[in-house]
């Protein structure tokens, strides 16, 4: 059955992978962008997840468009890296309200939806180095952290409904925010990953595509990690 998908961010990297991949199981995909122009040939609305009017707007577009979101992948996400004695205050709540307070609005905004259709699927984009940590990523880690108590919580309030939130946590992915990382910081990374490289966006999409679907019916507050075995432990 062709479901009605929003993924936010999801005009490259992470967030586009995954919209193709729901695009090609057969659903009908939007993706909100923050800039430049929507992917080709999926349907696509401007929304900056710090604003809750743009937010407000991108779900009214996507439900006049395709009906209302049966399938959130909250994916939108930013770094601003710097150790905490030099990190502004901005840096952190920035970061945080991108990451943190942006799943927070499209997730109370889709449930609105998906409670009276009594089905949904929710999936959060969260990353190991909310387990792990990583110097210089304070407000990033924190951001990362407290999705998966917004996604365990949200799970309780929510399970009886019949929708499920789940959280996936990639390690390192091939995407323009990694690729800004110094490449001998690349290679003590990949030398850090069992499986010995960086993943594909594609990758992290195949997992998320499972939680999203009919066979992960039972499957909720679940942290799924995508780390190449990095987490381990964690
Ligand atoms: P990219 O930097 O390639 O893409 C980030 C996406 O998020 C872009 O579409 C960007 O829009 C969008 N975005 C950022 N801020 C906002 C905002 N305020 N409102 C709306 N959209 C916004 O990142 P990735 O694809 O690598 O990352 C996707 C997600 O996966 C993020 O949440 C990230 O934290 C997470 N992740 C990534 C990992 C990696 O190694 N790459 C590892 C673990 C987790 P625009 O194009 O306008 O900037």
């Amino acid at each position: 059955m062709s479901r009605s998908v929003l993924v936010t961010g999801g005009n490259r990297g992470i967030g586009l992978a995954i919209a193709r991949e729901l695009a090609a199981a057969g659903d009908r995909v939007a993706v909100t962008h923050r800039s430049g122009e929507p992917p080709e040939g999926l349907f696509g609305v401007r929304c900056d997840v710090t604003s809750t009017e743009d937010v407000e707007a991108a779900f009214k577009a996507v439900e006049e468009e395709q009906g209302p979101v049966e399938v959130l992948i909250s994916n939108a996400g930013v770094t601003k890296d710097t150790l905490l004695p030099m990190m502004k205050e901005e840096a952190f709540t920035s970061v945080v309200d991108a990451n943190l307070t942006g799943a927070y609005r499209v997730a109370k905004r889709a449930t609105k939806g998906m409670l009276r259709l009594r089905r949904g699927r929710i999936v959060l984009i969260s990353s190991v180095v909310a387990m792990l940590g990583s110097p210089g990523q304070t407000n990033y880690a924190a951001s990362k952290a407290g999705l998966i108590g917004f996604a365990r919580s949200l799970a309780r309030e929510l399970g009886s409904r019949g929708i499920t939130v789940n959280v996936v946590a990639p390690g390192f992915v091939q995407t323009d925010m990694t690729a800004v990382l110094a490449e001998e910081y690349q290679e003590q990374i990949r030398k850090n990953i069992p499986l010995g490289r960086m993943a594909s966006p594609e990758e992290v999409a195949r997992v998320v595509r499972f939680l999203a679907s009919d066979d992960a019916a039972y499957v909720t507050g679940a942290v799924v990690p995508v780390d190449g075995g990095l987490g381990m432990g964690h």
